[in-house]
């Protein structure tokens, strides 16, 4: 926990999980000035444990901060009070394949004040919580064709607590509808795909990997940059372009739409069984070789069972 006050952050330090005095004029509870990073912490095969690439979410974070009007938190702070962090509770990182120690950082505004400008007073907090692996679990995604979670110009490329409050009425319509989660499509015409709820989202076709631009308009996942570099280190090519939801009807009209998965901290690769919405259904294939590849892959270097030529993986000590 940190706080900042008078144009500085003070008094970084490692405390039990408290209740925190909230009044009711908080600014975060009316302006939205709240962000957040999603991590993971494993535990080496020496018992170390191992961040995965913590200067990406610092970097993250301090992006959404700049959008969000809100300061920029020391981003070597940031990794050093991580390190700190895991190494202290380490017994609370589970062992078993796929399992990590989730981690949370997050600031919001914490200045009671009514009126709409940048607070001046924020705090900065990382929790941590375990969690299971998600990976056997396919996922059915629900083509969003009524509501948006990004526009150009919007919020949607930072990590805004205000992006999923928008975005939660339309998941819990596709849970009712028996899907996972919602698959986002453009404001424009709902045909360009940008991400799915908590994850990015990647297709094979004909051999090759496709995945959306990042357009402004969507999150830069750090599971995303990660599997572009693998995909390509395993000699697949791979593609970051606008795509359209035509273009994939098409492709799996034409039998060439082959896998497709969704990527992200909380669950990892996320293998997709179905994409659809009331008005059409594409049912992918049963056999995701190259997802079920860079799940163990990931999952291995993140134990370090497997070399990480990367240098993604940060021990935490
Ligand atoms: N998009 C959204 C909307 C997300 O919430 C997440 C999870 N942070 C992602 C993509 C994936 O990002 P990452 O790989 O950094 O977890």
């Amino acid at each position: 926990i940190c706080d900042y006050e008078n144009g500085a952050w003070h008094n970084p330090r490692i405390e039990p999980l408290a209740l925190i005095p909230t009044h009711p004029a908080t600014m975060a509870l009316h302006y939205g000035q709240a962000i957040f990073e999603g991590m993971k912490a494993t535990l080496g095969q020496d018992g170390t444990p191992l961040l995965f690439r913590p200067e990406e979410n610092a970097k993250r974070l301090n992006h959404s901060a700049d959008r969000m009007g809100m300061p920029a938190f020391p981003e070597d702070l940031f990794v050093e009070a991580l390190k700190q962090f895991v190494a202290l509770e380490k017994e609370w990182i589970p062992t078993q394949e796929g399992s990590a120690l989730y981690l949370r950082p997050f600031m919001y505004a914490d200045e009671a004040f009514i009126g709409m400008r940048a607070a001046t007073s924020y705090k900065f907090i990382i929790m941590a919580s375990p969690a299971g692996p998600f990976f056997s679990r396919k996922i059915k995604l629900y083509a969003e064709k009524k509501y948006v979670r990004a526009v150009n110009g919007g919020t949607g490329e930072a990590k805004a607590a205000g992006n999923y409050a928008a975005a939660i009425r339309p998941t819990e319509y596709a849970k009712a509808q028996g899907y996972d989660q919602v698959l986002w499509l453009d404001a424009h015409d709902f045909n360009y795909i940008q991400e799915v709820g908590t994850m990015n989202i990647f297709f094979k076709v004909d051999g090759k990997f496709i995945t959306p631009s990042l357009s402004g308009s969507i999150l830069n996942g750090i599971t995303r940059m990660s599997v572009i570099d693998l995909l390509r280190h395993k000699g697949y090519e791979v593609t970051e372009r606008p795509i359209t939801m035509d273009e994939i009807k098409a492709a799996h009209a034409a039998g060439l739409l082959e896998e497709a998965f969704g990527t992200g901290t909380a669950v990892g690769i996320a293998m997709v069984e179905a994409i659809g919405n009331n008005d059409f259904t594409l049912t992918l294939p049963e056999a995701n070789p190259v997802s079920h590849m860079v799940n163990d892959t990931l999952n291995a270097m993140k134990v370090q069972q497997e070399a990480d030529p990367f240098g993604w993986i940060v021990p935490a000590q």
